[in-house]
């Protein structure tokens, strides 16, 4: 088994608070909607990309 790094445990450190944030925003109902402009999500992009958070217009995962 390969050297865990710094940088490998960062990574699952911050898909982790995505999962997070996702299940938050399922549990507050925002799930399906851009936290930047609150436009509804495409359902194929939910599907596709289940930790997306914001439309297209606003792209970063914050
Ligand atoms: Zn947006």
């Amino acid at each position: 088994m390969s050297e865990i790094t710094n940088e490998t445990v960062s990574a699952i450190d911050a898909t982790l608070r995505d999962v997070e944030r996702a299940l938050e925003r399922l549990r507050t109902g925002t799930y399906r909607h851009c936290q930047v402009c609150e436009t509804p999500i495409d359902e194929a992009d939910l599907v596709a990309q289940p930790l997306l958070a914001n439309c297209p217009a606003h792209p970063e995962l914050a």
